[in-house]
C-alpha cells in the first residue's frame, strides 16, 4: 500500500534547516536515495524502537540546483501503551481511567500527577 505524502510547508533552504524541522517533527534520518533530477532523504519517528507501530515519516526532495521540498505521511503513534516499560499496575490504572472516558490527554496529565517519575511521552 503506498503512501500518501502531504507536502510540509516550511521554508527549507539548508541542510540546517532540514535537520531541525527533522528535530521538531521528531524523526531521525532513515534511508538516503539519488536520483537523476534529485536525492531524497526519507526520516522515520526517532522512537520507531519503542513505538513500533509508528509509521510516521518525513521526506524530503533535495533538487541539485539546492531546492528544498518536505513532505510528511501518516502520524506519530504512540498512545499504544501496551508495549511501553509502564508497570503493569499503573497500565491498569490507565485502563480505568480510559474506561471513566478521559482522553489521552487528560489520562496523561492524571498520571503526571499520581507518577511524575513515569513519562508517557
Ligand atoms: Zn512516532
Amino acid at each position: 500500500m503506498g503512501r500518501l505524502w502531504k507536502n510540509i510547508d516550511e521554508d527549507i533552504l539548508t541542510e540546517n534547516d532540514l535537520m531541525s524541522l527533522a528535530k521538531c517533527h521528531n524523526v531521525v534520518v532513515f534511508r538516503k536515495e539519488r536520483f537523476k533530477k534529485y536525492d531524497t532523504i526519507t526520516f522515520r519517528c526517532s522512537q520507531y524502537r519503542r513505538f513500533t507501530k509508528c509509521q510516521y515519516q518525513v521526506k524530503a526532495k533535495v533538487f541539485h540546483d539546492g531546492i528544498y521540498q518536505t513532505f510528511c505521511s501518516q502520524h506519530h503513534e504512540h498512545e499504544s501503551f501496551e508495549n511501553s516499560i509502564v508497570p503493569v499496575e499503573v497500565r491498569s490504572v490507565i485502563r480505568d481511567l480510559a474506561l471513566n472516558g478521559l482522553n489521552v490527554g487528560q489520562i496523561r496529565k492524571k498520571m503526571e500527577m499520581l507518577h511524575p517519575v513515569i513519562s508517557l511521552l
